[in-house]
């Protein structure tokens, strides 16, 4: 069963925003689609470093466009460019800043490769992106933009933009007010004696070869060498700036559907400069467009003093795949994310997964398609229908990963009441690998658990409190089975007898034992510590 039939019926009439998207872009492209002509998406990044984690947002954006309309039986190609082309306009930090300050200005592919073996300075950034991306499944035509320029595939658009000179310099007046000189031609050329691209200067279209000059102080951060000269545009030779050129790619490769980060969506902004362009030189329309929000980083402070980076593959090796996507598709894409690595968005991240996950499986009284359907796209294989797995919670796993004397799989069968199936134990284990080395490497104090041997400070009780906990105490202590069962029954019937709150017996419970507020499930956790010692410490904290 493919899982665009959704398992119940019971789900309400509101469509996922993937959905909403698709619709849009069935109506706009029916004739194409009648066809049976693929729709081809399109996203990119220069690979001018390590590639940040906001740019799986649009990655897994795009990705997943393609992965629902598969589902529809709607043909896709979804062509993600690794951009070796862009000139090298800033060094990355970490980089040996001496060896590579000459190359300042030549197109990226041009520069020398940060390690040995690699083609040039851009390999190992994609080879890393790919890393990161492929585990998610995402269907993924990986591509380099430089090979296009080469075997003349922009040379059409290269020509056109040079005869619409003069209309694309009153574009970018008229949309984003700055203007650019009359003499200024859409092009750069790579200067033939020094190899850069950032420092020429087109001055001059004759229908067949630019007129061009390498100029010292052309921009900031690269210097020319003061050759002119003229040559053919095409077949490598230049390219096109970054504006025109986005508007060229949807031509060149025919695309119909790209989104673009918020950066690119102000007023005057680049996302509107490149479609006046592509519809009014390449009289190509620009394609279907989403916007998305931001994919907000709060974890700057902590590079220096950790050593995790916000690289999109350090993210990535944080969590395991179908989460980062659940991730990236979980808030439409008008929402910020925020994700902070130090703080509780991991954990929260896997409860959301299995609240998800609980729609999905009807486990919920009233499932909402709102939290099936993304839980269901996150899977890493589209077509195989998902187990319906038991999982132990976050909370729960990250106390048994720090209990050197608890064995995973024996607690979890306790919390689930029967064993698990060997899928469950994979799932379990995968899982419990990932929460420790959260709780090893970032995670904030209030997840680090350690088991008191006193009572600890400021344990502030009434009478009421006190006198159940003193009961709790015994009762525990004269327990025949010690179980999370038994344990929890106890608890609460003492609650109930004593007329106590939850919150009035949870928390001194959590406080006396692991002094935190809160914890995992409280039968259970206090079934893994001694049974003496539970009683011992109760009736001690209550007196
Ligand atoms: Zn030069």
């Amino acid at each position: 069963m493919l899982l665009s039939s959704y398992r119940s019926p019971c789900y309400t009439a509101v469509m996922f925003w993937t959905e909403e998207f698709t619709e849009q872009i069935k109506e706009r492209f029916h004739k194409k689609i009648a066809d049976d002509s693929p729709l081809i998406i399109r996203d990119e990044k220069t690979l001018s470093g390590r590639v940040h984690v906001g740019s799986l947002r649009g990655i897994v954006l795009h990705g997943i466009i393609a992965q629902v309309l598969a589902e529809q039986h709607v043909k896709s190609i979804f062509m993600y460019e690794l951009n070796d082309n862009d000139p090298m306009d800033g060094l990355p930090i970490n980089i040996d800043q001496e060896k590579f300050a000459p190359h300042m200005g030549k197109p990226l592919f041009a520069v020398p490769p940060v390690h040995e073996g690699e083609d040039n300075f851009t390999t190992g950034f994609g080879e890393e992106l790919k890393l990161a991306v492929n585990p998610m499944g995402l269907p993924i035509e990986w591509y380099h933009l430089r090979p296009l320029y080469l075997a003349g595939k922009f040379n059409e658009v290269i020509r056109e933009a040079l005869d619409g000179a003069a209309r694309i310099r009153e574009i970018y007046q008229e949309v984003s007010g700055g203007g650019k000189p009359d003499d200024w031609f859409p092009l750069n050329v790579i200067c033939p004696r020094c190899g850069k691209i950032g420092t020429t200067k087109v001055t001059a279209w004759d229908g067949n070869e630019v007129t061009y000059e390498c100029k010292k102080h052309y921009v900031k951060w690269a210097e020319g060498c003061g050759h002119k000269g003229t040559m053919s545009p095409f077949d490598g030779n230049a390219t096109l700036p970054w504006k025109p050129e986005w508007a060229a790619k949807w031509k060149v490769l025919g695309v119909d559907i790209e989104g673009g980060g918020k950066d690119h969506y102000a007023a005057g902004g680049s996302r509107e400069v490149a479609a006046k362009i592509s519809e009014e030189i390449f009289h190509y329309p620009a394609p279907f467009d989403v916007a998305y929000e931001f994919f907000n980083f709060q974890g700057k402070k902590m590079s220096a003093s950790k050593g995790l980076g916000a690289s999109a593959k350090e993210v990535a090796d944080l969590l395991p795949p179908k989460i980062l996507k659940f991730l990236m598709i979980r808030k439409e894409p008008r929402q910020p994310i925020d994700f902070d690595p130090e703080g509780k968005t991991i954990p929260n991240l896997f409860d959301e997964y299995d609240r998800c996950a609980d729609h999905y499986f009807n486990r919920h009284a009233e499932p909402f398609v709102g939290y099936a359907r993304p839980f269901a796209l996150a899977q890493i294989d589209p077509l195989k229908e998902p187990e319906d797995l038991w999982e132990m919670r976050f909370q729960s796993l990250s106390f048994v990963v720090q209990m050197p004397h608890l064995d995973i799989e024996t607690e979890a069968e306790k919390l689930k009441g029967k064993a698990l199936t060997e899928a469950e134990k994979i799932a379990l284990h995968e899982r419990a690998s990932y929460v420790k080395k959260w709780i090893d490497t970032l995670a904030p104090a209030e997840y680090k658990f350690v088991i008191q041997d006193t009572t600890p400070d400021g344990l502030d009780l009434n009478d009421k409190q006190k006198k159940a906990l003193h009961e709790l105490g015994k009762r525990l202590g004269d327990l025949k089975e010690w179980s999370g069962e038994t344990v929890h029954d106890k608890i609460h019937r003492t609650k109930e007898e004593f007329e106590l709150t939850p919150k009035e017996i949870f928390q001194p419970l959590y406080r006396i034992f692991i002094n935190r507020t809160s914890g995992p499930q409280v039968g259970w956790f206090l079934s893994t510590l001694d049974q003496q010692k539970v009683a011992d410490m109760l009736i001690a904290s209550s007196s």
